[in-house]
């Protein structure tokens, strides 16, 4: 092995595979049962965080950057002139195993840019994925980027050796994608979703009377959006993530602010702020449709087309509906209490539990650890000393933000603002 060579290789594919941040991983119960390298049973992989919150690691590359393609959007876009190389099946292999021996990573998350064609490119995926499980005995985490238009045999094989396969819708609209990317069609995104959706279907189905079915891509599939490279509407995001949860049973959409990597008018310009704090509130609407119980209509829609910069989602639903504020958090339903600004998941529990012994007061609900300088705008319990007097929305947001610290409020104002909203079409 030349090892100057393959360092080079990792230097420009590793960094070429930085701008997918499609990759944290959850859900995985591949075992190692007692031979074989490494164990991705609830482990997540990638240099990100996990569903609860541990940071783990994975070699993240693309197996070339070369593509036929000329994504405007996409730094490795035929177009641009950059250092452009290309991994041999076996490399990747040698590295994920050496890498995982010396335990620099915990598992592969490997893309490509697409060369020849869409079935070729991904060919060489599964079978990078196929050595590591059948000749290497690799049992950590596998995540394989499913290429746009590839077969439904491929995609089938891919599911039987990754752990999570993914599909990158990239722009939220077909308006968009047609700009930036015309030469892709937004069914060869579809398709291989739709069949990856079909077989974990199957395969699961099958398993409950036939033991020994292999299993399809256990932790799921995931999908990507860039966020901000075209004039979308946060409701417009949203609702493509909800589509995509429900009819493609996603495990989790990901949002990636633009990076500007282009000088093209069809693009906010290089040196332009990757909109950070849309990202995060854009994560925040989501947690909150999967965990919380709200709908996405109740979050955006055409009165509110884009989500409140200087409050996250929650409390600004909260200051839109205060009708239905302040709760009992003595007699309120999960459900209720979980809308209260400030409240998580954890305190709702608390509360739940402590309240089967007595009325919570003020004191009881610290006691217990629910954080209150949120909360106690929007709730009455069992006590005279403060109440909830008849504030405005104003007032109380007002009140909660000279108390709060956000690191992202110097950028409230700059990130909206990159296109006209009002142009913005709004497509349900
Ligand atoms: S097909 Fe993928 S890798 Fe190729 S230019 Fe488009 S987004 Fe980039």
């Amino acid at each position: 092995m030349n090892f100057d060579r393959i360092k080079e290789k990792l230097n420009i594919l590793a960094d070429a595979a930085k701008y997918d941040v499609s990759c944290s991983s959850s859900g995985s119960k591949r075992q190692n049962k007692g031979k074989g390298l490494g164990d991705s049973s609830g482990m997540g992989i990638c240099h990100s965080y996990t569903e609860d919150g541990r940071c783990v690691s994975l070699l993240k590359i693309l197996l070339t950057n070369h593509c036929i393609f000329d994504c405007a959007y996409c730094i490795t876009r035929k177009s641009n002139d950059i250092q452009r190389a290309a991994f041999k099946v076996q490399e990747v292999v040698d590295l994920t195993i050496n890498f995982y021996r010396r335990n620099y990573i915990e598992g592969l998350f490997l893309s490509s840019g697409i060369f020849k064609s869409p079935d070729t490119t991904m060919e060489r995926l599964v079978q990078v994925a196929k050595k590591l499980r059948l000749e290497e005995n690799f049992n950590g985490y596998i995540h394989l980027k499913s290429i746009p238009g590839a077969s439904d045999e491929l995609m089938h094989e891919a599911g039987l050796y990754a752990d999570r396969l993914s599909v990158n819708i990239e722009i939220p609209t077909r308006e968009g994608l047609k700009l930036l990317a015309p030469d892709k069609d937004r069914k060869d995104f579809l398709q291989p979703m739709k069949k990856v959706k079909d077989e974990i279907i199957r395969h699961k189905s099958e398993k409950k009377i036939i033991k020994s079915t292999p299993k399809f891509a256990p932790a799921g599939q995931s999908t990507q959006m860039i966020v901000g490279a075209t004039n979308e509407t946060d409701a417009q995001v949203m609702y493509t993530a909800a589509y995509f949860y429900k009819k493609y049973q996603m495990k989790r959409v990901y949002y990636s602010g633009y990076i500007p990597v282009s000088y093209d008018p069809r693009l906010p310009s290089i040196g332009t702020d990757v909109p950070l704090l849309r990202e995060n509130r854009l994560y925040q609407a989501d947690w909150l449709m999967r965990f919380y119980g709200f709908s996405i209509e109740e979050l955006l829609n055409k009165e509110h087309p884009n989500l409140d910069s200087d409050v996250d989602p929650k409390l600004g639903w909260a200051l839109r509906n205060l009708h239905l504020f302040p709760v009992d958090v003595n007699k309120a339903d999960k459900q209720m209490l979980a809308r209260i600004p400030g409240l998580g998941m954890k305190s709702v529990y608390k509360i739940l539990g402590a309240r089967k012994y007595r009325n919570l007061n003020w004191e009881h609900l610290k006691k217990i650890g629910v954080a209150l300088n949120r909360a106690k705008y929007f709730m009455v319990c069992n006590s005279k000393d403060w109440e909830k007097k008849d504030l405005s929305a104003m007032n109380i947001k007002s009140l909660i933000l000279q108390n709060s610290s956000s690191k992202f409020r110097n950028t409230y104002n700059n990130q909206l603002n990159l296109f006209d909203k009002q142009d913005a079409l709004i497509q349900y």
